[in-house]
C-alpha cells in the first residue's frame, strides 16, 4: 500500500535519512524543515503520516503537533514524534498534543516501518469513511456531525485482561478514575465478555502464564463484534519480538512494562478518540442508509448515490496519485431463476448475492446495486494485480456458497461474470471507467461466464 509520507526537521542529515530509508519501501516522500512549513505542506498536499521532529527552532514538534490536531482537515493525519529524547516525560507532552506514536533516534527500521504500515492502514480506512460523509453531505442527506478528535471520552468502557493480578488491580485502579473498567485475570472468560461487553478498548497483556495473549488479540481482530474495538497491549520492554508480531496482527498500540501511568492514561485517551470519531463517521452514514441512497432490496447504495461519490472518489484518487479500480459483477443466467422459480425467490437470491459480496469485500471497498442483478464495487488505493486477486476471490466465493431460498429447492448456486477497469492518467472520469468496466464484463460473458475479465487498455 503505497503512502505520502511527510517528514520534518530542522536537520538536513535527519530528513535525507528518513527520505531514503521511506523511499527504499516505495513510499513518497515530502518533506519540511519547520513546524510553519509543516503546516503548509500538510493543508497542501494532506499526506497519509507525519514523521515530526520534537526538538526545532521557533515552532518545536508539540506545538506543531497540537496546530496539526487543532485543524478539522488535518486532525486526522496520525503523527508520529521523532526524538532523541527518551523521557517519558516528552513522551507524555508528545501524546498529550495528539501524537500517534514515538520513534526515538537512531531510529530502528522494524520499528519504523511496522508503525508506518499499521498507522497508514488505519488512514486508509478513515479516509474513506470521510469522503463517505462528505458525498451524504453534498446530497443534502446528511447533517455536519461533530467529528472532531478532541471530544471527551471519560466514561468509555475498557476491558483489561492480565493474570497479574497485582499488576492488574493497579492498572484497572488508576483507570477507573476516569472510564468504566471490567478487569479479568482470567483469560479463559476474557472472549466471552469482549464479545458482549461493547467495549471501546481492550487492553491485553501479552505476558499471560497460560495463554497466549497475542492469539487472543488477533481473535478480537477476526471477530465481527470486536475487530473495531483497538487493542492496547502490554509488552515487556526486551520483547521485541512480541511488540512487533502485535502490531502485525492489527494491535493498534502497546504499552511497555512496568508500565508509567501517564504515558498509559494518553495513550489509552488517543485509541478511545479514534474509535469513537470512527463510529461517530459509521453511524453518519448508517444514518443515511435509511433514506434515499440505499436500494430497498439488497440494503446496498444505489445508483444514485454511487454516481455522486464515483466522481469524488476518481477526483479524490487523481489530485493524490493513488490507485483506484472498479469491478461489475451481473449473475449469470439469472433470468432462469424468475422463470423456474418465481420472482420472489429471484428476489431473496439477489439479497444473498449482496450479502455475500459485503462480507467478501474489504471494509474500505464500496458496493452498490447498479442495476437489476448488476453490482458495482469500488476498490479505493487498489491497484490492477489487487483488484484482480480481489474479484477472482469474489468470483470463488459466489461460485462455492449455496444461496438459501424458502423454494422447496431450498438451496441454488448461482455464478457471476465480472468486469474490471483501472482509473488512468488525469482526464479520466468515473463514467468511462464504468464504461471499461462494463465493455469487459460483455466479454467475460461472451467467453463463457463465470470469470473475470480486466479492461483491453489496462
Ligand atoms: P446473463 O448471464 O447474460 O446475465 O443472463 P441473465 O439471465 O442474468 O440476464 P438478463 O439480462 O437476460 O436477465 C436479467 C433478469 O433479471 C431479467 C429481469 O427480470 C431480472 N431482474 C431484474 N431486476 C430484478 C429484481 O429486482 N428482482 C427479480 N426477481 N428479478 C429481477
Ligand atoms: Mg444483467
Ligand atoms: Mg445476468
Amino acid at each position: 500500500m503505497s503512502a505520502l509520507v511527510l517528514v520534518v526537521d530542522d536537520v538536513p542529515a535527519n530528513v535525507k535519512l528518513l527520505e531514503v530509508k521511506l523511499a527504499n519501501e516505495y513510499y513518497d516522500v515530502i518533506v519540511a524543515k519547520d513546524g510553519y512549513e509543516a503546516l503548509s505542506q500538510a493543508q497542501q498536499h494532506k499526506p497519509d503520516l507525519i514523521l515530526l521532529d520534537v526538538m526545532m527552532p521557533g515552532m518545536d514538534g508539540f506545538e506543531t503537533c497540537k496546530k496539526l490536531k487543532e485543524d478539522a482537515e488535518l486532525s486526522h493525519i496520525p503523527v508520529v514524534m521523532v526524538t532523541a529524547l527518551s523521557d517519558i516525560a516528552d513522551r507524555v507532552r508528545g501524546l498529550e498534543a495528539g501524537a500517534d506514536d514515538f520513534l526515538t533516534k537512531p531510529i530502528n527500521d522494524i520499528a519504523l516501518f511496522s508503525r508506518v504500515k499499521s498507522l497508514v492502514r488505519i488512514k486508509v480506512l478513515l479516509d474513506e469513511l470521510r469522503l463517505r460523509d462528505q458525498t451524504g453531505l453534498q446530497m443534502g442527506v446528511l447533517t455536519e456531525g461533530q467529528n472532531t478528535f478532541t471530544q471527551d471520552v471519560s466514561g468509555s468502557k475498557i476491558l483489561v485482561i492480565d493474570d497479574d493480578v497485582i499488576q492488574l488491580k493497579r492498572l484497572t485502579e488508576r483507570l477507573a478514575q476516569d472510564y468504566k473498567i471490567e478487569g479479568v485475570s482470567k483469560p479463559e472468560g476474557a472472549i466471552n465478555i469482549a464479545l458482549h461487553g461493547n467495549f471501546d478498548l481492550i487492553i491485553v497483556s501479552t505476558q499471560l502464564a497460560d495463554t497466549d495473549g497475542l492469539r487472543l488479540a488477533s481473535h478480537f481482530k477476526s471477530q465481527e463484534e470486536t475487530r473495531s474495538v483497538p487493542i492496547l497491549m502490554l509488552v515487556d520492554e526486551d520483547d521485541s519480538r512480541a511488540m512487533l508480531k502485535g502490531l502485525e496482527l492489527g494491535v493498534n498500540d502497546y504499552i511497555i512494562t512496568p508500565v508509567d501511568y501517564n504515558e498509559m492514561a494518553a495513550r489509552v485517551k488517543t485509541q478511545i478518540r479514534r474509535k469513537k470519531y470512527q463510529d461517530a463517521l459509521k453511524s453518519n452514514y448508517q444514518q443515511t442508509i435509511s433514506r434515499a441512497i440505499t436500494d430497498g432490496l439488497t440494503g446496498l447504495y444505489n445508483r444514485h448515490y454511487l454516481d455522486a461519490h464515483l466522481d469524488n472518489m476518481v477526483r479524490q484518487a487523481l489530485n493524490n496519485n493513488k490507485p483506484l479500480s472498479l469491478m461489475i459483477m451481473d449473475m449469470d443466467h439469472f433470468k432462469e431463476v424468475n422463470d423456474t422459480y418465481g420472482h420472489d425467490v429471484g428476489d431473496q437470491v439477489l439479497k444473498q448475492l449482496s450479502d455475500v459480496v459485503i462480507r467478501t469485500i474489504r471494509s474500505a471497498d464500496l458496493a452498490a446495486r447498479f442495476g437489476g442483478e448488476e453490482f458495482v464495487v469500488l476498490m479505493p488505493e487498489t491497484d490492477a494485480k489487487q483488484s484482480k486477486e480481489g474479484a477472482e476471490r469474489l468470483r470463488k466465493v459466489v461460485e462455492s456458497t449455496s444461496l438459501k431460498v424458502t423454494h422447496s429447492v431450498g438451496q441454488i448456486n448461482k455464478t457471476v461474470s465480472i468486469g474490471i477497469a483501472f482509473l488512468n492518467e488525469m482526464g479520466d472520469s468515473g463514467q468511462a471507467l464504468l464504461k471499461r468496466a462494463d465493455k469487459a464484463l460483455y466479454q467475460a460473458k461472451h467467453d463463457g461466464r463465470n470469470r473475470v475479465v480486466s479492461a483491453d487498455s489496462d
